[in-house]
């Protein structure tokens, strides 16, 4: 194992608030530890296309309370091929690149993972994505901001769905994660999640119905996680449509505008000790983690577990949706 001199840095796949803080900290961290750092544009294309930038201090300046990501973010076919990260591995060398971090969600740190076993190259991953669908680590970038955004949106529903008394599906992020939805409803005070892991184990539909909801209120809004397993809002609409004929149904579909916006505070402290803690992990000659944060420590989590292990979500949660919305 060499000793690391430069480190690229990279955002790849769905974009989530708080890459920017995630890409300042990681860029000051090296920095102030003597490393030398280069951007890397739009994911892993960039290593394909030669699309690379050194990154002084002041190229993160002011980004910290921006969303998006000032690297781009793309979807990138050539570097799922071996030839595509050969490819990608001689334009790191070209660079004098020696180690990668690498801010995505499970298909970034997957590719991570595969590009690090093939060409012995040190990667070190942030868990970047809203779905907070990462094992290993509490929390992920931009999971705690895409929350908030849900809230805003349902809070204004809510008074259109009172106004009509109309019962409201609200379709929310997560792809087959269901922490948006569970718990964008506890916090909104909405009256039913329909989440994906639970999906094959109850019509969750009908227990909604069936828990009485009309009994006690005019109006009801129930969130829907995006996901072939639920099916989506539009799915339970119809559903409603055609059995219980008497509600008055409709469906918003919140999509990308919870990708979206400022970082919330949570996650650009969570950013800033992720990426710190990513050149820590460098410095330590650790390879092939994520950084995950558990009971507010930090930890390293291998790729293969990080990836591998579907992330539970707590019953608990369950049960307290179904208590406090009668
Ligand atoms: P996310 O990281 O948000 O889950 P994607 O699943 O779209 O997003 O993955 C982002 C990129 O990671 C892909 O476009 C591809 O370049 C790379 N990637 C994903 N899966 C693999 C894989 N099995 N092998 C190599 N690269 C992969």
């Amino acid at each position: 194992m060499g000793i690391v001199k430069c480190v690229g840095i990279l955002t790849s796949g769905g974009d989530a608030p708080g890459m920017n803080a995630a890409i300042r900290a990681v860029t000051r961290a090296a920095i102030y530890n003597g490393l030398q750092v280069k951007g890397i544009y739009r994911g892993y294309r960039g290593l394909i296309t030669d699309d690379i930038v050194e990154f002084k201090s002041q190229n993160v300046s002011n980004i910290i309370q921006l969303g998006g990501t000032i690297l781009k973010t793309a979807r990138c076919k050539e570097f799922t091929t071996p030839e595509g990260r050969k490819v990608a591995y001689e334009t790191m060398q070209r660079h004098g690149i020696d180690a990668l971090v690498i801010i995505g969600g499970d298909g970034s740190l997957t590719g991570a993972r595969i590009f690090a076993q093939e060409h012995n190259v040190p990667c070190i991953g942030l868990p970047g994505t809203i779905d907070n669908d990462l094992y290993g680590t509490d929390t992920t970038i931009g999971y705690d901001t895409a929350l908030n955004t849900i809230l805003d949106a349902v809070d204004k529903i809510r008074d259109t769905a009172t106004s009509h008394d109309r019962l409201f599906f609200v379709e929310v992020m997560g792809r087959d994660a269901g922490f948006l939805a569970l718990n964008g409803a506890i916090a909104s005070g909405a009256e039913a999640a329909i989440i994906p892991e639970f999906s094959t184990e109850v019509d969750q539909l009908e227990e909604f119905i069936k828990s009485g909801f009309r009994k006690s209120k005019n109006s009801s809004i129930v969130l829907v996680a995006e996901s072939e397993l639920t099916g989506g809002a539009m799915h339970y609409a119809e559903r409603v449509k055609n059995e219980y004929p008497q509600y008055d149904v409709r469906v918003t579909i919140l999509g990308h505008l919870q990708r979206g916006g400022s970082p919330t505070a949570h996650d650009r402290i969570l950013a800033s000790r992720l990426g710190a803690a990513a050149i820590d992990a460098i410095m330590e000659d650790q390879r092939n983690v994520m950084i995950g944060i558990e009971n507010d420590e930090v930890v390293y989590v291998p790729f293969s577990k990080a990836i591998k292990n579907d992330k539970p979500i707590k019953r608990e949660l369950v049960n307290v949706l179904r208590a406090l919305s009668i």
